[in-house]
């Protein structure tokens, strides 16, 4: 993973069309960013600025890609972070981090000559737990209060306008405070893919990857049930190496389905039963 603390990394390389089996989420994202695309009818309108949206589900579905699709869709200056950046065993340390987040955000919008800017806070719950619940430390409520201060902030008219993207697999964990209108007061569920979803990543993933011919991605996306798309990349890839191994230019079928068992072997998958 790419983040790069405190500092800002800017991708302008992703797309919507980069993702696969997500079209409900992308639908839902896109329609609350079409605020930010409209600003000038919004504010015509006097419709409040949206300020975060809260992608949830769980891990390697997609959701970091989603937030850097949404920063190239309102071209946006994209910085990344994650909650685990933020706490710290001195007080305040945090709050600070978080300060400093917005403001690294604004300055790299300025340098790069845009008027926004996108920050994405993976793993939100680890900053963004119930106060008072998540640990007896005062340390973590400072670093929450300072975000809703910082999102409280935000305004239709700053020269640089912020949108703040988080994820979470534990949204049950969020303190409530972070959910209140003008907070994160979208969501946008981020499911596992369903089985055409599925066909959509392996063809993403593939897409520069030499195949056979009796390479079925319809017969692979069956046998992936419960697979995220972060699970499809490393398979794409183990059966590209098995491939290599063989000493062969192409990727079979049984390469897919060898490298089936290693991804789940290599992590305990949620299989739910079959559908
Ligand atoms: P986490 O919750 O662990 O941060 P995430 O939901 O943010 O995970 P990503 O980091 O976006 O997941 O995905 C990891 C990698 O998995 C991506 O870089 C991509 O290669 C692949 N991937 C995940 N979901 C998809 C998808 N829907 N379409 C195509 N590739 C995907």
């Amino acid at each position: 993973k790419n983040f790069n603390q405190g500092g800002a990394t800017i991708f302008q390389n992703i797309s919507f069309s980069d993702i696969g089996g997500q079209a409900t989420a992308i639908k839902e994202l896109q329609e609350a960013l079409d605020f930010i695309k409209n600003f000038g009818k919004m504010r015509a309108l006097g419709i409040r600025p949206l300020k975060g949206i809260l992608l949830t589900g769980p891990p390697g579905t997609g959701k970091t890609l989603l937030a850097k699709a949404a920063a190239g869709y309102t071209d946006a200056a994209f910085v990344a972070t994650s909650g685990s950046e933020f706490i710290e065993m001195y007080a305040g340390v945090g709050a600070q981090r978080v300060r400093k987040m917005f403001q690294t955000a604004r300055e790299t919008a300025q340098k790069i000559g845009k008027n926004n800017a996108l920050i994405f806070i993976d793993e939100v719950e680890i900053l963004g737990g119930k106060r008072g619940q998540t640990t007896s430390h005062l340390e973590y409520d400072q670093t929450l209060n300072q975000l809703l201060v910082e999102m409280d902030g935000l305004r239709a008219d700053d020269k640089v306008r912020v949108l703040v993207v988080a994820a979470t697999n534990r949204v049950d964990m969020l303190d409530p405070a972070l959910l209140r209108p003008g907070r994160f007061d979208r969501q946008v569920k981020v499911e596992l893919p369903d089985r055409e979803g599925r066909v959509e990543i392996i063809k993403l993933h593939t897409r520069n990857k030499p195949l056979a011919a009796d390479v079925s991605i319809n017969s692979i996306a069956r046998e992936t049930f419960g697979f995220s798309g972060a699970h499809l990349e490393s398979l794409a890839n183990e059966a590209a190496i098995l491939a290599m191994r063989e000493g062969l230019t192409e990727i079979s079928q049984r390469h897919f389905h060898e490298a089936v068992d290693k991804v789940m072997m290599g992590e305990k998958l949620d299989r739910r039963p079959s559908t």
